[in-house]
């Protein structure tokens, strides 16, 4: 890449979550492949992001540029309106075989947020069915991330997301304080009180309640206790408000179960998947719904239709690299992997508690969070990583790791020294 093309991207490209006055810098990458990055001078970056939880089989692997490449020789796309297609029928059926036994039907979407928005409408057209259209707010709990599209956003943390600057523009939705207990900690009932009494006083202006499961990714990167989960479901079933678990982040193993709902046995109505689904090669999410859900909005008004319906809605290139990604997946070779990253997360990120610049460090599945105390300048810190031939990329005060699960135990290393040296000097 030419110094000239660094310069027009500067000048004329958004990237994620940057100004255009002051981009932080981007380093150019021309390959990636196994669990490492190539970048445009050679230099290999080992990958501790998995392209934002999605490269889990890590990156060119053959398994899936094959199943690319053989879908090419029939076609790329067709409309999903009026056709259906094997590669669609396959991944669905896989999709469902893997879920709760309670979800029947699935709607394929082409990004989380869409996703998000899609679990949104169901619940939304579920209540609206069945002649309750006031109950059409949602709820959740603070620390959580679903997204940057606007009824995704209207759920995100209403202080770290972007709530005061499209205030006006969002729908105000009920929030309960975030989960306090982690996975470690003894169970207390009463955490779940909070949640209690907002279902308790709004359960009739509610569709449903969002929430992730287990872990809270953008948001904060925090675990919370499989109990306060379960209490969840089951306040939501007492309060006849509908369960959206946004697995978004936590399917396909990354937790340690194929969803993170397992570890409570939590059986959602509606279950948001993507990230990990097609392995990280090309976006593509998928909503599945309970056999009641889809019953209930099928005899509803306008003869039951679901009112959404995007242009490259089942895109087969997608479908395809899909399914070979959950078939690697159906090999459960992810189980001792994630099983073994943990493992390691824990013997070489724990002992960095002790450092004055930290603040917490704490693992769950094949994820591992160092929490500063103060904000880790982005652009320098990136810099040092780079230089150390890692690629992570913190954000606010959060320095974390989720590696592909294929990684071997030096490269994880390579990846923990260079957060130890970045906390030591910090
Ligand atoms: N939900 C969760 C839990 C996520 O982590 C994300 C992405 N970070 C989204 C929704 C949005 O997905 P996408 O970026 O594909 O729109």
């Amino acid at each position: 890449m030419q110094l000239t093309d660094l310069q027009f991207d500067r000048e004329h490209i958004w990237h994620p979550y940057t100004s255009l006055k002051e981009p932080l810098p981007v380093y150019p990458v021309a390959a990636a492949e196994g669990c490492e990055l190539i970048l445009a001078d050679g230099r290999r970056l080992v990958d501790g992001m998995s392209s934002w939880w999605a490269a889990v089989h890590g990156y060119n692997h053959p398994h899936l540029n094959g199943a690319l490449q053989r879908q090419l020789q029939h076609m790329s796309h067709v409309m999903f309106g009026g056709i259906t297609h094997q590669p669609a029928v396959d991944l669905c059926r896989r999709l469902l075989k893997h879920a709760p036994d309670n979800l029947q039907h699935v709607f394929l979407a082409d990004s989380g947020s869409v996703s998000v928005e899609v679990a949104i409408k169901m619940a939304v057209q579920y209540w609206y069915a069945q002649d309750h259209p006031s109950k059409n707010r949602l709820a959740t709990i603070r620390g959580g991330y679903h997204g940057d599209t606007f009824a995704a956003m209207s759920v995100c943390d209403p202080v770290n997301g972007m709530h005061a600057l499209f205030q006006g523009s969002l729908r105000e939705q009920l929030f309960a304080p975030i989960p306090q207990l982690t996975p470690n900690d003894d169970w207390d009932p009463r955490a779940l009180e909070p949640l209690a009494q907002l279902l308790e006083r709004h359960h009739h202006e509610l569709a449903a309640l969002i929430l992730e499961p287990i872990v809270q990714g953008a948001g904060g990167m925090r675990f919370y206790h499989p109990h306060y989960l379960a209490g969840a479901a089951a306040l939501c079933r007492e309060y006849k408000v509908l369960l959206i678990a946004d697995e978004i982040a936590t399917g396909f193993g990354r937790t340690g179960t194929w969803f993170a709902c397992e570890h409570a046995q939590v059986a959602p109505d509606i279950l948001c998947v993507g990230k990990a689904l097609t392995g990280g090669y090309m976006t593509q999410a998928a909503v599945l719904c309970s056999a009641e859900v889809g019953a209930v909005i099928s005899q509803g008004p306008a003869g039951g239709t679901f009112m959404h319906g995007p242009t490259f809605m089942g895109n087969p290139l997608a479908c395809a690299v899909a399914n070979a990604s959950l078939q690697l997946l159906e090999q459960n070779q992810w189980q001792q992997q994630v099983q073994t990253i943990h493992q390691q997360l824990v013997a070489e990120l724990m002992p960095l508690q002790s450092l004055p610049t930290v603040a917490d460090v704490r693992c769950f599945g094949a994820i591992g969070v160092v929490e500063m105390h103060a904000p880790v300048d982005v652009a320098k810190a990136q810099q040092a990583f780079v230089e150390a031939d890692v690629w992570i990329r913190p954000f606010g005060k959060l320095v974390y790791l989720m590696p592909p699960y294929i990684i071997t135990a030096a490269q994880l290393t390579k990846l923990t020294d260079a957060i130890a040296d970045l906390a030591r000097q910090a």
